[in-house]
């Protein structure tokens, strides 16, 4: 593969980190942009050493300035509770983070890639998804600031590429999971581990009936990077994500089991708008990308608990 220039934004992040890792590992010069909202220079800090690689803190609602050939834009809370600590930045981070990247993009004659999420479908009525889905989205909801700021976002990836040509690429990442989630993320997998290495009560959100579809992040980040190389006239959207589905209640009893806890289950309300089934179709990504995830959710989950082991 040719060495190319590449920034990622939101590359401090828990993703983020991991795509920097892996794009240095492929021969790459990374320039990492993160305002370190939930991001950590720690995720970083081992590729800091690297000539290769470059940190510029920094928000996406500035100007961008750096020369580049290809653009991941991954900047923006991912987690229930930070997205919703201030939403209107979320928003902000979401809308006008796309048009700063997409515009360096324009500039640079830049491939772009947009992560962009399952939660696009909301709380799906169509089970599972596939990308033809076009959602049932609260508009005016607590999640909206993060699924309209996407949508929102997706929205511009599409005019920008049919305005200016900008070669575009869409992702729809369903919930990942690893190493280096922060311990006080908020979301479900960091949350469940942390509380039963504690042997603390785990919080199940209603009854635990939900589902969701859980994918390793090695898997996610050799799909990213598959789709920013794949041919030009695919732009997506593409559904990335592991199709197998649990309950959080099968999910808490798993983590319960492989951590040997005595935490107990204890059961609090479900918070609004909070999508009852998700599982990705991802019949396109495995034609398109010849891509399918290859980590099961034990193995993984098990790499998981040895990273927070080290934290708790
Ligand atoms: P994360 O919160 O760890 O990473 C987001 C990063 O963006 C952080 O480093 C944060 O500091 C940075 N950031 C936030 N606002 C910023 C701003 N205004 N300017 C510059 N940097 C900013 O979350 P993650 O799980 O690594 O998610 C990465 C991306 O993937 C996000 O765009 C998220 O929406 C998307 N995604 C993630 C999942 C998942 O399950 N992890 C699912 C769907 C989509
Ligand atoms: N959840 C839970 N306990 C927690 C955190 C989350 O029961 O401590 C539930 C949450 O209500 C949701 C599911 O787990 O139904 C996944 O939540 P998460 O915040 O990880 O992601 P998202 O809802 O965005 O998929």
């Amino acid at each position: 593969m040719k060495q190319e220039r590449i920034l990622v934004t939101g590359g401090a992040g828990f993703i983020g980190s991991h795509l920097c890792e892996k794009l240095l590992e492929q021969g790459n010069n990374v320039i990492c942009l993160d305002n370190l909202f939930t991001g950590q220079k720690d995720n970083v800090r081992h590729l800091m050493g690297n000539p290769y690689f470059e940190f510029v803190q920094q928000d996406v609602l500035e100007n961008i300035y750096v020369e580049c050939d290809q653009i991941y834009n991954l900047a923006c809370p991912a987690s229930p509770v930070y997205y919703q600590y201030d939403p209107i930045k979320t928003v902000k981070t979401s809308v006008i983070g796309a048009i700063h990247t997409l515009g360096l993009a324009k500039r640079c004659h830049a491939r772009i890639l947009q992560a962009s999420t399952s939660e696009v479908y909301g709380d799906p009525e169509v089970h599972p998804q596939p990308e033809s889905y076009r959602g049932c989205v609260n508009p005016n909801g607590i999640r909206s600031c993060y699924d309209e700021g996407k949508r929102m976002a997706e929205t511009l990836f599409f005019d920008y590429h049919r305005q200016h040509n900008v070669e575009i690429k869409v992702i729809r990442i369903f919930n990942t999971y690893g190493p280096r989630m922060r311990t006080d993320d908020g979301r479900v997998i960091s949350n469940f581990i942390v509380q039963s290495l504690k042997n603390e009560d785990i919080a199940i959100y209603g009854n635990g009936k939900q589902t969701r579809s859980f994918c390793y992040v090695d898997d996610l980040v050799n799909g990213m990077i598959k789709m920013m190389n794949s041919r030009s006239d695919f732009l997506g959207p593409v559904n990335l994500g592991n199709p197998e589905e649990l309950t959080i209640l099968e999910l808490a009893q798993l983590i319960i089991k492989l951590t040997d806890s005595k935490s107990n289950l204890v059961y609090k309300p479900l918070p609004s708008d909070d999508p009852l089934q998700r599982k990705p179709v991802i019949e396109l990504a495995k034609k398109e990308l010849d891509w399918e995830p290859t980590i099961a959710l034990e193995k993984g989950l098990l790499k998981t608990v040895n990273y927070f082991r080290t934290l708790v």
